[in-house]
């Protein structure tokens, strides 16, 4: 198994799987001609991606799916009212492969599993994936960090997660009050305190490793994020796993598992 995160932030999200017989994205929110370049540094061409599956339908994560589904004829998956925000917000009666959340479907050797999330958007979720014994899980974009999705990203053996600001830095950041309140919501994005409480309740021994995403710029730096989850887990005496964080300008190293 192989896994690149192509970018990570409020700019574009995408972070390519693959395996012996399936190579995907999960989400596509950069441009095309981005992509096309991330992908090239990462050792890939378009051509090689057989599906972008979509978490949910903010423009970060859809940037370029019409034009990749176009261009190069890679299938998408998303649950229904993702799909029709998506076709909306495109005015393209575009092609999915609709899939339920919560429920696992098979994806050439992979088990895939689309869970909820809370988050502002028509029906938002994470992605399990399962491939032979080994599981790899992924939530970039989550207000809260519910006992749902514990349970759903619990036994991971890689985990991508959202660990977007410092909440004082945000509190004192010279953004809008309104964005702040909605940042700091149950549907907005998951702070580094919240992300390290997660990442306690679900980290066990074979948890090899951790990547943050999802950083904001302002309100957060990868050496804050990465300390104050470390520190969870030293103040709580518990097992730490691997932790880097995602950049949101440079394609990451392909880690293998
Ligand atoms: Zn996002
Ligand atoms: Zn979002």
């Amino acid at each position: 198994m192989k896994l690149c995160v192509l970018g990570s932030g409020s700019e574009g999200n995408s972070i390519l799987f693959q395996t012996r017989k399936a190579c995907i994205l999960i989400d596509s929110g950069f441009s095309a001609a981005e992509m096309e370049k991330r992908l090239s540094l990462a050792g890939y061409r378009p051509a090689d991606i057989d599906a972008i599956f979509i978490s949910h339908e903010h423009i970060d994560h859809i940037r370029s799916v019409k034009m990749l589904h176009e261009k190069y004829n890679i299938s998408l998956f998303a649950n229904r009212p993702t799909a029709n925000e998506v076709r909306k917000i495109f005015k393209n009666n575009l092609k999915f492969h609709i899939f339920l959340t919560n429920r696992p479907f098979v994806f050439k050797d992979i088990v895939v599993e689309p869970f909820s999330v809370f988050h502002d958007a028509m029906e938002p979720v994470g992605f399990s994936i399962a491939y032979k014994n080994i599981k790899f899980s992924v939530a970039t974009d989550l207000g809260f960090p519910s006992s749902g999705v514990k349970e759903k990203m619990k036994n991971s053996h890689f985990v991508v997660l959202e660990s977007n600001h410092d909440e004082q830095m945000l509190l004192k950041s010279r953004r809008p009050h309104g964005l702040k309140k909605r940042i700091l919501s149950r549907l907005g994005h998951l702070s580094n305190s919240s992300a390290g409480n997660l990442l306690q309740d679900i980290c066990h021994q074979d948890l090899h490793k951790v990547i943050l995403a999802h950083l904001s710029r302002e309100c957060n730096s990868p050496q804050l994020a990465m300390e104050t989850i470390r520190n969870i887990f030293t103040q709580n005496q518990n097992l730490s796993p691997d932790i880097e964080a995602a950049c949101q300008d440079t394609v990451s190293e392909i880690y293998t598992l």
